[in-house]
């Protein structure tokens, strides 16, 4: 069979993460991202065991381990810092057959990208549309136009694809709260075990990277695109400075220039993930809010999946159809599932904080786990077995 080619819009984690998939299953691939260079800001990134799997498939669980760092412990305090649930993350690992890993974004997206040859990636190409001719795909972008047998739409929460191929789609709704991230210096005595705490209307939380630092995020109910009058930072500290320790300390250690803040949205689900040979992948299909830390490892689900459904055979309509089958239910189960988590952790009226934090003491924390078996359990359609170094220590 003569080798098949592979547009792929944009160039986050999904859509690298596809370019490597495919590669590995023999396509001739090209990365079109809109910006003018791959670089990214970013803060940290949760990668859960379900991600690890994906990413063992694609040869790079052991790379992504040696960047990230493995907590201990974690869990969930309420505004005075008791904690109302503990999670054991070598017991999560033993379960799931991989840790919780978290990274810096900015190192995630390097390792994906280093594991594809650089003339394979094409910044500075904004992606306007893609039309058929003559039996293949033409994508139209800044620096001229690509043919493909297959286009990857991974231009993220705002895909121009999804607009100009789903022209009745529903846009994304905003969540109804925003949210702060920033990463520490190094600190003299990084907190031994990470957690999120929850308030009323707002929650902060931390867990370790590499090297010292700490990854912080935070949220808070506020209007959509809501002026702040101040900078990111002075709004972290006024909110969240009086908080129990260690988060004083970790916002102090924050550099004042470096708080990221996003309005969170999800993505109303679509009907299917396929228009003829274009495929929707990570948050241009299923943008989710970020309460279980799940968008990036759907992405890199997403994937894998769509690289074994084109390996299993040579008709791409009808790969493209298991695809969208073996995907679609699954992320818009945990899309939902991420949003009623959003609602219940942002609860602002007392009696209902109150009855939160006391649900949330009285579940057991293998209960917790166990309910997480459908995400984290998560393994690659045809049975991808996990690598020596992938499985838990
Ligand atoms: P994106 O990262 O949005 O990438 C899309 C790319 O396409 C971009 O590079 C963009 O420049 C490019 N692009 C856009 N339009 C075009 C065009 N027309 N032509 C060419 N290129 C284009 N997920 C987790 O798994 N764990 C977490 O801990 C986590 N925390 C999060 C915290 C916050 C506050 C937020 C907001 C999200 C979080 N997520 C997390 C979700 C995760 O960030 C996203 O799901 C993930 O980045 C999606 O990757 P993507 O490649 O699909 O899209």
């Amino acid at each position: 069979m003569p080798q098949r080619a592979a547009t792929i819009v944009g160039g986050g984690i999904g859509g690298l993460a596809a370019a490597i998939a495919l590669q590995r299953r023999g396509w001739h691939v090209e990365v079109l991202e809109k910006a003018p260079e791959f670089t990214e800001v970013g803060a940290g990134i949760s990668l859960w065991p379900n991600a690890l799997c994906a990413l063992d498939a694609l040869g790079l669980a052991d790379t992504v381990r040696s960047l990230g760092a493995e907590e201990a412990t974690g869990g969930v305090r309420d505004r005075k810092g008791r904690w109302l649930s503990r999670t054991d993350n070598a017991e999560l690992a033993r379960r799931f057959r991989y840790p919780l890993v978290v990274l810096h974004r900015a190192e995630l997206l390097r390792a994906l990208r280093e594991a594809l040859p650089s003339r394979s990636l094409k910044p500075g190409s904004e992606v306007s549309g893609v039309r058929e001719e003559g039996g293949r795909l033409v994508v139209d972008h800044r620096s001229g136009e690509s043919r493909a047998d297959l286009v990857v739409a991974a231009d993220g929460l705002r895909s121009a694809l999804r607009r100009a191929l789903w022209p009745a789609a529903p846009a994304p709704r905003y969540a109804g709260y925003t949210a702060w991230r920033a990463v520490t210096e190094p600190l003299a005595e990084p907190p031994s075990a990470g957690a999120v705490s929850w308030g009323r209307g707002e929650r902060i939380g931390f867990t370790a990277l590499p090297g010292d630092r700490m990854y912080c995020f935070a949220t808070a109910t506020l209007p959509e695109a809501a002026a702040l009058g101040t900078s990111d930072h002075a709004e972290l500290l006024r909110r969240f400075g009086g908080w129990p320790d260690p988060v004083p300390a970790l916002l102090a250690a924050v550099p004042a220039d470096a708080v990221l803040r996003h309005d969170l949205y999800d993505l109303p689900p679509l009907s299917t993930f396929v228009r003829g040979r274009v495929a929707l992948l990570g948050d241009a299909a299923h943008a989710m809010t970020p309460n279980l830390g799940q968008g990036a490892c759907q992405a890199l689900e997403d994937a894998v999946t769509l690289a074994h459904c084109l390996d299993a055979t040579a008709d791409t309509d009808a790969a493209l159809r298991s695809y969208d089958r073996l995907r679609r239910p699954r992320t818009q189960a945990i899309t939902r599932r991420s949003a009623r988590l959003g609602t219940v952790g942002q609860l602002a009226w007392p009696p209902a904080a109150l009855l939160r934090d006391t649900a949330a003491r009285l579940v057991p924390a293998r209960a917790t786990l166990r309910s997480m078996a459908p995400v984290f359990g998560w393994s690659p359609p045809g049975g991808h077995g996990p690598s020596t170094a992938g499985k838990s220590r």
